[in-house]
């Protein structure tokens, strides 16, 4: 196997390595500080053209390969989570539903403007009462002059209430017959639709510059053509568009431990005690060299998954399993870093604190870490 990138993929890396240190890594604590979405650095790297990053140019984007993807990532991610997480839920699940199953109407009106920066995409999936149940849903659609008729409440749901969000594609219960499995269709509800509301930004542990909401749909009508792809394989194709998600929640931990690497290397050398570095002790050399092997190892398996998804084959084992280790991986790694730190760490002045903070989430968000044994598990025939 060669994950070696093409030149497209190199140019694209360095732009965004340039991108992430001069721009997200000055001003994104900030916005991490004050709990606020930074929608100045998602507009700018619209103009770059990174909002489009998985969408073919046909329809606004730059149609890049998942590969480079999760190598931007690895940039993006390194100088701040909540601006790559942002940037991630947008180009995977909140734009995806639109490019894979939406009709070329709905591609060039509702995703041409998430692909070219002009807008920010959210997924609506979960539930007050149904996170890991899918299937569990009760936010209702039911069809009514000639639209339909949703009425629910979804929560948890990241990108909708911004100054550049454009409303939501969420999942629906439809009418089924009696005694007939439970239908399930995907919707767009723009944000000025009569009867959306939501509530105020939710408070997280981590990934504080990410703007997560309750959604509110009290009888909001929608006419047909804001149903996307097969009114009854909606569950489906919202399940698909998570695959992709999680090799990108895998990639958004690999930018995460390479981090907090660096941090907990870069003051191993400089800390003294004992009348020397830290970084002599060989309690620390271990701490740093053992994140590094992990990194490495977690590395291949979510290049794996996305050079699969770039060739046509099956992903969704591989990338429930990048994202398993991955997001483990990030976890132990932040909380060890921090501990190489000391006093110094648990301070949430230093960076190391706050990666801390948003490591937490990635073993959570896209499917928790329970469900991807759960997947992998099924994958292996138990
Ligand atoms: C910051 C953030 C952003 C998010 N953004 C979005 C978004 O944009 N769109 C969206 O739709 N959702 C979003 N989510 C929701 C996220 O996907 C869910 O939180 C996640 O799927 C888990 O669902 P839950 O929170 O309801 O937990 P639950 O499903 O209630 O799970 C609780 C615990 O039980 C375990 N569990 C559940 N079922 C099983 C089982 N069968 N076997 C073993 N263990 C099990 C879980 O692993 C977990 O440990 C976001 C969440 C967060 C925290």
């Amino acid at each position: 196997m060669d994950f070696s990138l093409t030149e497209s993929e190199r140019v694209l890396v360095d732009l965004c390595r340039e991108f992430a240190q001069k721009e997200i890594a000055t001003r994104a604590p900030v916005a991490w500080e004050e709990a606020r979405c930074p929608t100045d650095l998602l507009r700018e790297m619209g103009s770059l053209g990174l909002l489009g990053i998985l969408i073919p140019e046909e329809w606004g984007g730059i149609g890049m390969s998942t590969v480079g993807f999760v190598a931007a990532m690895e940039q993006i991610g390194q100088a701040d989570q909540s601006v790559a997480a942002a940037w991630q839920a947008h180009v995977t699940i909140g734009s995806l539903p639109l490019y894979l199953f939406g009709s070329d109407e709905q591609r060039e009106r509702w995703l041409r403007p998430l692909a070219e920066g002009r807008a920010l995409g959210a997924f609506g999936l979960t539930e007050p009462d149904a996170g890991s149940d899918a299937r569990g849903i009760r936010t209702r659609a039911e069809r009514r002059d000639g639209g339909w008729l949703i009425n629910g409440v979804k929560t948890f749901i990241s990108n909708a209430g911004t100054d550049m969000s454009f409303g939501v594609t969420l999942l629906a219960r439809t009418e089924s017959s009696e005694g007939q499995a439970p239908k399930f269709a995907s919707f767009i509800v723009e944000k000025d639709t009569p009867g959306f509301t939501m509530g105020p930004k939710m408070r997280g542990i981590g990934w504080r510059g990410l703007d997560t909401r309750e959604l509110y749909f009290d009888d909001v009508w929608i006419p047909e053509d804001r149903l996307v792809g097969d009114p009854d394989m909606g569950l489906r194709q919202f399940l698909q568009t998570l695959e992709v998600g999680r090799i990108s929640i895998a990639a958004l931990s690999l930018s995460l431990t390479q981090a907090v690497l660096d941090m907990g290397t870069d003051y191993a050398k400089q800390r003294v005690q004992f009348g020397q570095p830290i970084a002599r002790f060989q309690a620390i050399q271990f701490k740093l060299a053992d994140i590094a092997t992990e990194l490495e190892a977690a590395r291949w398996l979510t290049y794996r998954a996305a050079s699969l998804r770039d060739n046509g084959q099956p992903f969704l084992k591989e990338a429930s399993m990048a994202k398993l280790k991955a997001s483990r991986l990030a976890t132990w790694a932040a909380s060890e870093a921090v501990q190489i730190h000391g006093g110094l760490g648990y301070m949430l002045d230093s960076p190391v604190a706050r990666f801390y903070c948003d490591a937490k989430v990635l073993e959570i968000g896209e499917g928790t870490n329970e469900i991807q044994h759960l997947v992998i598990a099924r994958e292996l025939g138990c």
